[in-house]
């Protein structure tokens, strides 16, 4: 079974109207800025989106521009963004920051992924999203929810994240390679979730391979009706 990825996104596109917006994204539109995009991002990992925008929130509220961040102590930057998951690591890549800026980048923010990932705290993933946000230029940021659904729809067949990353670069029309990450978080925060996706109520429900994804019982109800079912996936490695 082959998806045709135009239908696909132009589904999602019309289904997401009406979700939560990543909160990297938030912070793209409402303020254009390449430094609160890419703290946002460093801040966002391994975090859920409401604890970042407030984390998020704080910092900016004392450090604005890189300048103002050199000015804070690592310990202050720890207490201002935890309780964001590995507030520590972040803290001190945060301290670090506006040094490499300075000394290495001019004191702007680069726009390159070779060049971000240069940055304490930034890898690829990171650098991508910032590029492709934060630029506008072609990238494609491939997170959790990107590698999954992508492997769920056996629009690719990876491992890894990065693995998942390359096959993209060869096969999505580039028309979509800014955009799938925030649709794809937002679908997979809101429908297609990690552990119990809602095919039950999932938009792609006739169209979609749900490759890895398996039938599970509803506690209480018996099994056997369309209606009594929903799924759960098996993980995917990487
Ligand atoms: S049908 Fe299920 S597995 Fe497929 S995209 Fe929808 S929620 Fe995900």
């Amino acid at each position: 079974m082959t998806i045709d990825i135009d239908c696909f996104i132009s589904i999602l596109e019309k289904e997401i109207v009406d979700y939560q917006v990543p909160v990297v994204d938030l912070i793209a539109v409402q303020t254009n800025d390449p430094y609160r995009i890419l703290v946002a991002t460093i801040l966002s990992a391994r975090t859920r989106d409401e604890v970042t925008a407030k984390a998020a929130a704080r910092l900016f509220g004392e450090a604005p521009d890189p300048a103002a961040l050199a000015g804070l102590s690592r310990e202050r930057i720890e207490l201002l963004i935890r309780p964001v998951g590995f507030f520590r690591n972040k803290g001190a890549y945060l301290a670090d920051l506006p040094g490499v800026l300075q000394r290495d980048f001019s004191g702007r923010i680069p726009d390159t992924v070779e060049e971000l990932c240069r940055l304490p705290g930034v890898g690829r993933k990171t650098a991508n999203l910032v590029v492709a946000v934060a630029f506008k230029k072609p990238a494609i940021c491939v997170d959790t929810h990107v590698h999954r659904i992508m492997n769920i729809w056996r629009y690719v067949k990876t491992d890894t994240p990065l693995a998942t990353e390359t096959a993209l670069r060869r096969k999505l029309p580039k028309i979509y390679w800014l955009k799938i990450n925030s649709i794809l978080v937002a679908f997979g925060q809101g429908t297609c979730k990690p552990r119990h996706p809602h095919c039950d109520r999932c938009v792609l429900n006739d169209r979609c391979p749900k490759i890895g994804v398996l039938p599970r019982r509803i506690p209480g109800r018996e099994a056997g009706g369309a209606s009594h079912r929903q799924t759960v996936s098996r993980k995917i490695t990487g």
